[in-house]
């Protein structure tokens, strides 16, 4: 189970709504599912190259390439590396620790994509050189816009498992 403070919800809804269409991207520090700390990372997705793409699954590939660097931003993320690591390091320095990756899909529902699936499971083949505890994924969903869907999902083995999610 994950607990998010009711500002940190509002504050990555907040976020969510700034990015749209494009999806935005962050990471969430606390300790033992208990979230305390919320960063917002640029999604920089709009500035790979064609090889980095090559990344995404095949479906998918095949629209990004024909779509501009605006257009691609819509439809997946990938966090720049540098925010990333000072993120992680003031996480660090406040004696908490990693707890979830979050991003937004602006026109779907709150599921992780095989893109998703993907990108959790590459983080997790490099996790451990970093010597980080196994994040959770969150995705905010503002298909509904009145009322954004947050939900929480564990990635292991190229599969997801909702985690449920306390407001408090
Ligand atoms: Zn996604």
């Amino acid at each position: 189970m994950l607990t998010i403070p009711a500002t940190i919800a509002e504050a990555m809804i907040a976020h969510a709504r700034e990015l749209a269409p494009h999806e935005c991207c962050g990471i969430l520090g606390g300790t033992h599912g208990d979230v305390s700390a919320h960063y917002r990372i640029t999604n920089i997705l709009a500035t790979l190259s064609e090889d980095e793409l090559e990344r995404f699954d095949a479906p998918k590939l095949s629209d990004l390439k024909q779509l501009s660097p605006e257009e691609r931003a819509d439809i997946a993320f990938q966090m720049d590396s540098q925010e990333m690591g000072k993120a992680l390091r003031d996480i660090r320095e406040k004696e908490l620790m990693l707890q979830a990756f979050y991003h937004s899909h602006t026109m779907s529902p709150a599921r992780p994509s095989q893109t998703d699936i993907t990108i959790a499971m590459e983080f997790e083949g490099y996790r451990e050189k970093l010597n980080l505890p196994e994040p959770l994924h969150i995705i905010i969903s503002l298909l509904d816009a009145a009322s954004p869907d947050i939900r929480a999902y564990r990635i292991h083995n190229g599969e997801a498992t909702e985690v449920p999610i306390t407001r408090s």
